[in-house]
């Protein structure tokens, strides 16, 4: 599933792109996937209008929170897209074929405001369903709905904030790390490889870290996950960037997907459990625990 590095990486290349450009025509195939927000209740409803899907609209620029991109319009109207576990959104320039025509649910086609002459294809494929896209009338709306909900974005968070929504739950360290309300953006690869680096055990309980711990987990979050933008991000199996690539920064995962192998630092067999539902892989020799008796 894709994280925060991938949807980082995903959204400077496709701001490349699309800014300044014009939805001309939008080709929705699976309406099931796009959910509107209404404005006064607030509550999701089935979309109605191609407008919402900014059709006749000029794109402003792009804004990620989390693991969650938004498509900001010049007027205002706002798409959010998640990717899910198996999402793709990625630009088809002009005159090239899409690579991949199964499960594409929505085509926006793209032109130049001066010229009107096409600027290829804005393509969303999610063959799993498990992703999809959430319409707003602003950016503003968004913020105050949908991402209201989320934690603080990864990236940006600094170690009194971390301190500060860790010092909320006594659950492990694991799964207050995955749940995208304390803290937005990780997942279970990076959540492993960040544990791994600050040299912490996931079954640590969250807020019973030493002090100087938050430091050291906060700088190891933002330091990983730059990094790990810097690679393109992580390709398991189905994530690519605006342009169609993979990432490669799956290479240099020292944890995940490693169980029974060497830790790459002290040399112990790295071991696998199960937090919060999710394989956990880790270094029983490089992590320790911090649990009050
Ligand atoms: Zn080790």
């Amino acid at each position: 599933m894709p994280e925060l590095p991938e949807i980082e990486h995903l959204g400077r290349t496709l701001d490349s792109v699309l800014p300044g450009t014009v939805i001309r025509n939008v080709s929705l195939l699976r309406p099931d996937i796009v959910r509107c927000t209404d404005s006064r209740s607030r509550r999701p409803q089935r979309c109605v209008s191609l407008c919402d899907l900014l059709l006749g609209q000029r794109i402003q620029g792009l804004l990620r929170h989390g693991k969650e991109l938004a498509i900001i319009s010049r007027d205002g109207p706002t798409i959010c897209v998640h990717l899910g576990m198996s999402g793709q959104l990625w630009h088809c320039p002009r005159g090239k074929q899409l690579r991949r025509r199964d499960h594409v649910h929505c085509v926006w086609h793209l032109a130049s405001p001066r010229t009107g002459r096409g600027q290829g294809r804005l393509v969303f494929r999610d063959p799993r369903r498990f992703g999809g896209l959430w319409c707003f009338a602003s950016i503003q709306e968004l913020v105050a709905t949908r991402w209201s909900q989320l934690g603080p974005d990864a990236l940006q968070i600094d170690t009194p904030t971390l301190r500060q929504v860790l010092a909320r739950t006594s659950r492990s360290i694991k799964t207050a790390l995955l749940d995208q309300r304390v803290i937005a953006g990780i997942g279970n690869i990076y959540a492993d490889e960040i544990l791994f680096a600050a040299g912490i055990h996931p079954q640590s309980v969250a807020n019973e870290l030493p002090a100087d711990r938050y430091r050291r987990l906060a700088g190891t979050i933002q330091r990983l996950l730059g990094t790990a933008i810097a690679h393109g991000g992580s390709t398991i199996r189905d994530y690519v960037d605006g342009s169609g690539s993979a990432g490669s920064y799956a290479t240099h995962h020292r944890v995940y997907g490693r169980a029974t192998q060497l830790c790459v630092s002290c040399g112990q067999l790295l071991h696998a459990i199960i937090v919060a539902q999710r394989t956990t892989v880790f270094c029983p020799g490089c992590q320790a625990l911090f649990r009050k008796a």
